[in-house]
């Protein structure tokens, strides 16, 4: 593959869009771009407007300085196997998407002085945890099985959110009686009803970043869809993450549709509790039989909705009963090298000073000086294949650690690049420190490095318009599945939202999302979107999958 240009979708001017669309979605996140690619394949013509400069949202990269980052994909599970998130994108690129396996240890959690390799398979992940915790193998077994269980009833658990609200809110009256009492409670509650070891219980929940909450905090239902999701290993896209939006584009502009890049929306226009369009920030207005909003719950309904339909809504009680998400720093290091000159393999680190998630997590949210509770090192240039073709002799890798907005609020009106010295002294501090934990283990990248730069949560509120710095949109207690107005359809009519919000976040929640916002918006012709995933002829384009899927059940 030649080098590609990093950016996607077409930069907006009034004169390229049409007046009205069938449908408008705000936002290209995966939830937006499988919702409109869905929609395009049932004929739609379809408008996704991006206020970013590139479409993906969180799955979008960025270039600087000769290298090449992911912002939000760093490995995703089930899609290098024949499995639904694999049909899904296949149906939504048309097969243009390509995954590669990552090597089978593709996590590796390090707590204090101790290494837990997470190897690709249910039976090499057991055997991993037996070997290390001999005397709790029935413990073990049962939490497999358990973290199985919660994945054959998340259809059912999720069933609500395809169909009409009110028919939702009577299933949702019911569904404690459909599914485990485990999908009602936190991570912590349901491990410590299996085992009262911590140290096994901290190795398990050793990848709990991937939902962005300590385990007393996050549903276990979430805890357990991460865990299910990536027990056969991860992969990455081939080509870098902005190949997800790169392949799903055409579908959306096969019908007559277009993703419009710094197209940034200021409002839905509604009518007689109708949306009827968009009002652009340039005061253009676009009109569209339905609105979908990809842009996250808080941000719709906050900043998108018209004031009196805020007022009669009601969206301050409901935002009072979610929480946002944490945000986070990131280093994005360019090295010299490649990966193999370098010694760099594709497994992601998750490294922890203890086992106290929990404890650490609050002294570190209480002082930012303290010990960073986790962080998280992905070497992105190692996991693509088709790296070396595109940035012959350099790697990348990626250190990521949770932040309080708080810590970086003072800055919050200033311009990137002219933030001040005090802030690019703040940056520097965490940026060495965060340098440090990666030459811990790769010393011999110490004199390799090329260039690096630290993302704050200013940087996420710029990029994705968000206003906390939140990293996965809202948190996932374990109440925010019961609440009625996380859902596709909203109150107002041909008004829907997409994404994390309305499913769980993560790529494949988003996906899910926007296929089930696009059930959700055909009715009682929903059987048409299942049927383009049904019968999709299964592909033959995994790269270098198959020996590690054919091994692991
Ligand atoms: C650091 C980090 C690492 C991650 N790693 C992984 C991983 O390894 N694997 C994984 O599965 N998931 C990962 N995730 C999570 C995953 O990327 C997200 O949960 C998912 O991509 C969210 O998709 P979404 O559809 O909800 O939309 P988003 O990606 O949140 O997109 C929303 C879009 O709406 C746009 N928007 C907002 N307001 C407006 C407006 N007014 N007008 C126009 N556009 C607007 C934003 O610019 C944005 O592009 C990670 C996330 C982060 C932050």
């Amino acid at each position: 593959m030649a080098k590609v240009k990093v950016r996607t979708g077409k930069r907006f001017r009034a004169k390229r869009v049409e007046s009205h669309y069938d449908t408008i979605v705000i936002g290209s996140g995966i939830g937006g771009l499988a919702n409109a690619a869905f929609l395009s394949l049932l004929g739609k013509k379809v408008c996704v407007l991006e206020q970013h400069y590139t479409a993906g949202g969180y799955t979008h990269a960025y270039e600087r300085e000769g290298y090449e980052w992911d912002v939000g994909v760093h490995y995703v599970g089930e899609v290098h196997k024949p499995s639904t998130l694999r049909r899904v994108f296949d149906v939504i690129s048309e097969g243009r998407l390509q995954w590669a396996a990552m090597d089978d240890e593709y996590d590796r959690v390090i707590i204090a002085d101790k290494e837990y390799g997470f190897v690709a398979g249910r039976e090499n992940f057991a055997n991993m945890l037996v070997d290390r915790f001999p005397g709790e193998e029935d413990v073990i077994y049962q939490y497999i099985d358990l973290i199985r269980d919660v994945s054959k009833y998340t259809p059912k658990f999720f069933a609500g959110q395809g169909m009409a609200p009110w028919m939702a809110g009577i299933y949702n009256k019911v569904r404690p009686l459909l599914v485990p009492k485990v999908f009602y409670q936190t991570t912590r509650e349901a491990l410590e009803s299996l085992t009262q070891n911590q140290e096994l219980i901290s190795v398990l929940t050793g990848q709990w970043g991937n939902y962005g909450q300590a385990p007393a905090d996050a549903s276990f239902l979430m805890h357990a869809l991460i865990a299910k999701h990536y027990l056969a290993g991860g992969a990455y896209p081939v080509g870098g993450a902005s190949e997800i939006a790169r392949s799903i584009i055409p579908t959306i502009q096969k019908s007559g549709g277009e993703v419009f890049t710094y197209a940034d929306v200021e409002e839905v226009i509604i009518k007689d509790n109708r949306a009827t369009g968009v009002r652009m920030i340039d005061g253009t207005e676009i009109s569209a039989d339905n609105v979908v909003s990809n842009a996250g719950f808080y941000n719709t309904v906050k900043k998108l909705l018209p004031e009196q339909t805020q007022q009669q809504l009601g969206v301050d009680d409901w935002c009072s009963q979610v929480q946002r998400s944490s945000a986070h720093l990131c280093v994005y290091a360019g090295f010299k090298g490649t990966a193999e000159e370098l010694g760099l393999s594709s497994t992601n680190l998750w490294i922890y000073p203890d086992g106290d998630h929990e404890g650490n997590l609050a002294k570190y949210n209480a002082n930012p000086d303290a010990e960073f509770p986790l962080v998280y090192i992905s070497f992105p240039s190692s996991k693509d294949p088709d790296w070396d073709n595109r940035f012959p002799g350099k790697s990348t890798v990626e250190i990521v650690t949770p932040a309080k907005m708080e810590w970086f609020a003072q800055w919050e009106d200033s311009q990137w690049q002219k933030r001040g010295d005090e802030y690019e002294a703040l940056k520097e501090k965490f940026t060495q420190r965060l340098l440090e934990k990666l030459f811990e283990r790769h010393p011999q990248l110490r004199d390799k490095l090329d260039y690096c730069e630290l993302s704050t949560p200013l940087s996420t509120n710029w990029y994705q318009k968000n206003s906390a710095g939140e990293m996965l949109a809202l948190d996932h207690f374990v109440d925010r599945f019961k609440k009625p107005f996380l859902h596709p359809v909203t109150p107002v009519k041909g008004l829907y939202m997409t994404g994390s919000d309305v499913m769980t976040a993560g790529v494949g929640g988003a996906l899910m999302a926007g296929m089930m916002t696009s059930c959700a918006m055909q009715g009682r012709k929903a059987n048409q979107v299942i049927k383009l995933v049904k019968e999709y002829k299964e592909p033959s384009n995994t790269t270098s999958a198959s020996d590690t899927v054919q091994a692991h059940p």
